[in-house]
């Protein structure tokens, strides 16, 4: 049951070998006994999740199923849900229930998939290793000791310790790849607009793009069929034909081209890492495809210009949280004033703070020429290199991340090797190019390995098949922690 596919269980639920209400309460269960020691979680409402259960097998019963009727899905606490704490891994959210649902959050309700609990994350998804939530880091549960990676890691661990079918996250700079590869699950940002961000708590709403994470391509393709659509409440959703993910997904890959960026295979990688991604890359070449050599002269430079733009943008969505948890209760202009201060003082952890810091600096007079105008510059360079890559290969792979989970604590205290775990993954976000981690093996201390797909523009059904071929031949996707 837990290594169940979608599909699986969506023929389960369909031909009634089990209720909604039993899935979902055998998936309570297994999250009560397991997050305990993963902290995957930060809201669960059972009676909540059981009356959706109850909502789907009536619809089920009427012959109203549609793929993901009845199954239960975690959602990332940044999408807002009617009626439910919304915290955003956030004190300054930390009773926060929102009155509408996010756009993503109707679609799952609209199939009638059940919300099985708000995952864990970093505050307002600034982070790489959970470790700055405000509601404490989650644990891997591959090896307790290790992060599972963030800002999605709470989603990332809830599948991969099978307390969850599938999960949402939301990726700025490589917030689902990077926690996906950590903890050994597949998981993938769609081109940039194809997401409704509506009712999506905003960091860097240039590059803020939801997703999918779950066991396989396969469970993907059904969860980005129910995610992607255009929501006219969010001014960059793209209007485009629908399209069924799963319709390329058998295809074979013979003459696939895939390009292989010098720049990303050149020394960063740990050893580990660069002998999973070649084996992965072997196995490609034996499903046919072909590997050319391909560069990427600007992806250097991803890193400081991300740290520039997201938290220049950051840095304006946050200051509008002071004013709506504390403007509403100022009398006077310097009440409002002071309560801003101490807000700002005490309700944001210190890496959000940072943020803050950085981004006003790079927005001020003198300074925003020099830093947010470059930058705005060289992401245009960055995309451009992909732009011109892709005149060579069809699809571009590498290393999700440069090392696999990193110890709780080890990057605590120096954040640029924190912002360094985003080295492979931040270059196609700020293009806007969807990227999928797919697990490949296991690395150092029996870690998991993820290996990096980056598609061209609205190439996701063919992201998926590529990650799908690998899948039927191999069974890293499959593999789940054990727990006694
Ligand atoms: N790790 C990156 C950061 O801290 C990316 C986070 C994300 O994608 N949300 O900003």
């Amino acid at each position: 049951m837990f290594n169940a596919s979608l599909k699986q269980l969506s023929t389960q639920l369909s031909e009634k070998k089990i209720s909604s209400v039993e899935l979902t309460e055998i998936f309570l269960k297994q999250l009560q006994k397991l997050n305990p020691s993963y902290n995957a979680f930060i809201t669960v409402d059972e009676a909540m999740s059981l009356a959706q259960a109850k909502a789907a097998d009536k619809k089920i019963a009427a012959g109203q199923a549609q793929p993901l009727t009845g199954i239960p899905i975690a959602q990332k606490d940044i999408f807002c849900t009617k009626g439910l704490l919304t915290t955003c891994g956030s004190k300054m959210l930390s009773n926060f229930v929102s009155p509408y649902d996010a756009g993503v959050i109707e679609r799952f309700n609209q199939v009638g998939a059940v919300n099985i609990g708000k995952t864990n994350m970093d505050e307002f998804a600034m982070g790489s290793s959970n470790e700055t939530s405000f509601y404490g880091p989650v644990r891997n549960p591959w090896d307790v000791a290790a992060v599972p990676g963030g800002s999605s890691g709470g989603s990332a661990c809830a599948v991969a310790a099978r307390m969850a079918p599938a999960a949402t996250g939301t990726d700025t700079g490589g917030s689902i790849r990077q926690p996906a590869a950590l903890c050994g699950i597949s998981g993938i940002k769609p081109t940039y607009g194809l997401v409704s961000r509506y009712g999506m708590i905003a960091f860097a709403s240039s590059l803020d793009q939801g997703g999918p994470m779950a066991k396989s391509a396969e469970d993907l393709a059904l969860m980005l069929n129910v995610m992607v659509g255009f929501d006219g409440r969010d001014s960059t959703s793209l209007q485009r034909e629908t399209e069924d993910y799963q319709h390329d997904l058998a295809k074979p890959l013979t003459g696939l081209r895939i390009g292989l960026p010098k720049e990303y295979f050149a020394d960063g990688m740990s050893d580990d890492v660069a002998v999973a991604t070649e084996a992965a890359l072997e196995k490609y070449r034996q499903l046919g495809a072909k590997t050319v050599e391909v560069s990427l002269p600007n992806a250097h430079l991803s890193i400081p210009v991300y740290y520039v733009l997201a938290p220049a943008e950051a840095s304006s969505n946050l200051s509008r949280f002071d004013g709506v948890r504390y403007g509403y209760r100022a009398k006077s202009y310097n009440d409002l004033d002071d309560m801003y201060r101490k807000s700002r003082a005490q309700g944001f952890g210190a890496e959000v703070k940072r943020r803050i810091l950085i981004g006003t600096y790079v927005l001020s007079h003198g300074y925003y020429d020099a830093y947010y105008i470059k930058a705005q510059k060289i992401r245009r360079l960055i995309a451009q290199d992909f732009i011109d890559a892709y005149k060579q290969c069809d699809i571009i792979m590498g290393p999700t991340t440069p090392t696999v989970a990193f110890d709780l604590g080890e990057k605590n205290s120096d954040p640029i090797q924190m912002y360094l775990s985003d080295i492979y993954t931040s270059a196609a976000s700020l293009a806007g190019l969807p990227g999928m981690s797919i697990p490949i093996g296991f690395g150092d201390k029996n870690r998991p390995i993820g290996l990096h797909v980056i598609g061209n523009y609205f190439t996701e059904a063919k992201m998926l098949n590529v990650a799908h071929q690998y899948q039927l031949e191999t069974d890293w996707h499959l593999r789940s922690p054990q727990f006694d």
